[in-house]
């Protein structure tokens, strides 16, 4: 389906495909792994790379989800992988619509447990927004996932299946022989969703390898943004393991009101932050780093905190990315008024620095950056327990 038709609110239930019990997923494999699984199969070693190359076409080129279509297979061969291995995504519980074009997936995944993906919809690119933990381990006192524990971490293929599950729903598999459409509809992906990408490294990267592979989805690694709240030990390994642009959860100018609003400054304050992002350019080839900054209403967004954050970031390429709050029910913040979000943008915006606010997208199906929570209610945290993180 593509997004040019007229689309309103929409609220879709689709039918539970059955889990088939037992069988290996493919997706998210790197293509080591998934040699190795054929070969444990009775695949000829000699074979397994070029039968590794087949299949990856086919699952990551094509979309497929059965073995029956892999054509330049032979029949027992297709019958024996299907007998053994499964290809299967996180299944959509839920699918919103907003009046803007921003689709909402609620998904469900191995467990019973529920991630949401975020479809953003602009008129040159297309931006996926992918979850990569089921809750967060950390405790933002301004986020929505903050506000839910820890469940578990995804693996590469949930991680992986969201792209392909958006890819389904927007009907982006290419026909064969059918002219090919340079317009890619699912352009860019975002680590933006629920949970914290690196205190889950080695899936987030697997996936986002898969994910980067120039036979398959191949979405380049300078259209993959991962957002991380700080986590200084990873952000190294990021550079050189995955290679993406990176986005830091920055959000405040001072470390008294940064050990509030993101208590990981508690562990590694804005100094220790920023003498590792200073390498983070070099180390990646990639252009700048983008610094996120969620404006709160007398909290973080005066003048003399806009001055001190283009003093802080000076020598690092960045671009400050303003974010309006996005208030949820029980939230201890305000969103800055649009007059204060824009002098603040003026003050970074006059030091050099692209300041851009970030519009408000699918805002009537709660579809931003920070609401984004399954509706699983286990763990969640008390008003109570909230207002108290935040310092009261
Ligand atoms: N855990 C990672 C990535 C997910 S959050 C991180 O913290 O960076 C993605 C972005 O949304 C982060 O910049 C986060 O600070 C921001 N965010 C969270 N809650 C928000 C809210 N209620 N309003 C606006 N932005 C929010
Ligand atoms: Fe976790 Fe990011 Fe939310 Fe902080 S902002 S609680 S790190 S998801």
């Amino acid at each position: 389906m593509r997004l040019d038709a007229p689309i309103t609110q929409d609220v879709l239930t689709l039918p539970r495909k059955l889990a088939e019990g037992g069988k290996r997923n493919l997706v998210g494999l790197t293509r080591a792994q998934m040699a190795d699984a054929l070969v444990a199969m009775g695949t000829p070693e000699k074979q397994a790379k070029m039968r590794v190359g087949q299949i990856w076409q086919w699952i990551y080129h094509w979309g497929a989800q059965d073995f029956e279509v892999m054509t330049n297979l032979a029949k027992g061969y297709r019958a024996q992988l299907a007998e053994q291995f499964e290809i299967s995504r996180p299944e959509i519980v839920t699918r919103q619509i907003s009046e803007d074009g921003t689709r909402k997936y609620l998904l469900r995944i191995a467990g019973g447990h529920e991630v949401e993906a975020v479809y953003i919809p602009e008129e040159s690119r297309g931006t996926l927004c992918i979850s990569s933990q089921v809750g967060c381990t950390l405790t933002c006192s301004f986020c929505h996932t903050g506000t839910q524990k820890l469940v578990r971490n995804l693996t590469a293929a949930e991680i992986v299946g969201q792209v392909l599950v958006a890819r389904d729903d927007l009907g982006e598999w290419p026909i064969p022989g059918a002219p090919k459409d340079e317009t890619r509809l699912v352009s860019n992906v975002v680590l933006m969703g629920m949970g914290e990408p690196l205190y889950n490294f080695d899936n987030v990267r697997d996936g986002m390898k898969v994910v980067m592979d120039n036979e398959g989805l191949s979405i380049s690694r300078r259209r993959i943004t991962l957002s991380t709240s700080g986590v200084v030990p990873e952000i190294a390994r990021t550079a050189s393991e995955i290679g993406c642009l990176l986005a830091i959860s920055f959000h405040a100018t001072t470390d008294e009101v940064r050990d509030k609003l993101v208590p990981i400054n508690k562990r590694w304050n804005i100094k220790t932050l920023l003498d590792v992002l200073r390498d983070y350019p070099r180390l990646s080839n990639s252009e700048r780093i983008t610094f996120e900054y969620v404006m709160l209403k007398d909290v973080n967004d005066s003048d003399a905190d806009a001055r001190r954050l283009v003093k802080l970031i000076a020598g690092i390429p960045a671009k400050i990315n303003l974010i309006p709050f996005n208030e949820w029910p029980g939230a201890p913040y305000q969103r800055s008024d649009w007059a204060r979000i824009e002098a603040f943008s003026d003050i970074v915006h006059k030091a050099g620095y692209a300041s851009p606010i970030r519009t408000p997208r699918g805002e009537d199906i709660m579809a931003a950056c920070g609401q984004l929570k399954s509706a699983t209610e286990r763990g969640r945290m008390s008003r109570a327990e909230i207002a108290a993180q935040a310092g009261g």
